[in-house]
């Protein structure tokens, strides 16, 4: 049995320079370290910053003083920073440059007097971080999601970064037809859409496809549904340890597939278990 992993599996550029960040800061010696929310969205990276001593809180006011901050890449709530900054704390911005565009354009378009629509889930947290800059009437749409009526003329569309790019053009449409004006600004990371243009490669050409992520992170379960959609045989799991034989049986080639918050390390797991079988 092939196994073939794709190119862009792993850390992307924005989660390996907040990782490094964090693991720089820690390494400094500085007194004690926090994230604010875990780092990111792996289960296992995250154990990886406890073992160094990096505490995670989900709140400023959970903070003790002369404690270093380290705001994760997908961001903070404006209010959240404003508190630390009142307390006199030190914070280290993981902020990915990619999360701090919608983020700045939520305030800026909002401010022109736009209603803001975010293409996103409301209750992830880089969302919560963007809706929190907007200063004026804000609307996040569920990807798939039945997109509201909005009185405002003017609508402003955003995207979670990791928005698949159908979902953001479908909701674009909708109020294009429904509203006088429609200004549309593409925040979706590129890093996603080379993942999951490399995922769809992928699944096309693989007997089985094995996602391998964080349960709860947003872009390696997009990369399941679009791999599942191509290929049935297609499995998310967050270590090999998930992994069953059974799965495989009578597949020539499997593929991985992982988000970009998996550590390179828990990949190379999955490739050796898939391997070891072969
Ligand atoms: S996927 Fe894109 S937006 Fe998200 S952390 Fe990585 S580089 Fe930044």
């Amino acid at each position: 049995m092939e196994v073939k992993i794709a190119r862009t599996a792993g850390f992307c550029w924005g989660v390996r320079r907040t990782v490094d960040q964090v693991m720089q800061v820690a390494d400094q010696g500085r007194g004690p370290v926090v994230t604010l929310g875990p780092i990111i969205h792996n289960p296992q990276a995250v154990a990886r910053m406890r073992d160094k001593g990096v505490g995670t809180v989900a709140a400023i006011a959970e903070v003790a003083a002369g404690t270093t901050v380290v705001v994760r890449t997908h961001g903070a709530i404006r209010s959240e920073l404003e508190g630390a900054a009142a307390r006199g704390l030190e914070v280290v911005d993981g902020t990915c440059p990619y999360v701090k565009y919608p983020q700045a354009m939520a305030q800026r378009l909002s401010r022109e007097g736009y209603h803001l629509v975010i293409v996103g889930d409301a209750d992830h947290a880089e969302v919560k971080g963007v809706v929190s800059y907007c200063e004026g009437p804000c609307t996040v749409v569920k990807p798939g999601a039945v997109v509201p009526s909005i009185k405002d003329k003017k609508v402003a569309v955003i995207a979670q970064t990791t928005c698949i790019g159908a979902d953001f053009e479908r909701i674009v449409g909708a109020l294009a037809l429904r509203h006088k004006e429609v200004r549309a600004v593409n925040t979706i990371c590129n890093d996603t859409e080379e993942r999951q243009e490399d995922a769809r490669a992928l699944a096309t050409s693989v007997d089985a496809v094995v996602v391998v992520g964080g349960k709860n992170s947003a872009n390696t379960r997009h990369l399941a549904e679009i791999c599942r959609a191509i290929q049935p045989r297609t499995w998310h799991v967050e270590t090999a340890s998930e992994l069953d034989p059974g799965w495989f049986a009578g597949c020539q080639v499997v593929g991985i597939s992982a988000g970009a918050s998996t550590p390179d390390w828990v990949v190379t797991g999955v490739g050796d278990w898939l391997r070891a079988l072969a």
